[in-house]
């Protein structure tokens, strides 16, 4: 089996909502990002791929490709649910964290984890999703951005072919 750890973060700027697991949700701020800017997904993203050794997100899609400009960050989850299958493992679990003192994340975390399963095909119970505030301190508790951390475990799919 093999684990993976992601974190990621991104600042908040102007705008009327945020994308977090694929759910846009109504807020008084947007996320600053050259794509959709779903923190989330990106931190799982980096798991998924560390725990492949495959480097990570900005490796596989890079900022300065145009191609990832306002990407649909469940359009790249899928191609390293793509990639994850190649080297012959599945998703066992993942369990990730958003922190953020706001927008409000528990109403929404199972639409999150239903789109996480569907493009990693798994079931919705081994995907985790907890959320927490930074308790008003530091980037986070000052209102300035939200972040995330993902921890997943991979099993081989009976096709292993890792060198
Ligand atoms: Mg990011």
């Amino acid at each position: 089996m093999r684990i993976g750890q992601g974190f990621d973060v991104h600042a908040f700027t102007d705008g009327d909502s945020v994308t977090l697991g694929g759910v846009t949700i109504t807020h008084t701020q947007a996320l600053l990002a050259h794509s959709d800017g779903d923190v989330l997904l990106h931190a799982l993203m980096d798991a998924l791929l560390g725990a492949l050794a495959l480097g990570d997100i900005g490796q596989h899609f890079p900022d300065s490709d145009p191609r990832f400009a306002g990407a649909d960050s469940r359009q790249l989850l899928r191609e390293v649910a793509t990639l994850i299958e190649q080297h012959g493992y599945r998703l066992a679990n993942a369990d990730m964290t958003i922190v953020a003192e706001q927008p409000k994340i528990v109403p929404h975390s199972n639409a999150m984890r239903e789109h996480i399963a569907t493009d990693l095909g798994v079931p919705t119970c081994v995907v985790s999703i907890k959320a927490t505030t930074s308790e008003k301190l530091g980037f986070v508790g000052r209102g300035e951005g939200i972040a995330a951390l993902a921890s997943v475990l991979l099993e081989p799919n009976g096709r292993t072919n890792c060198a």
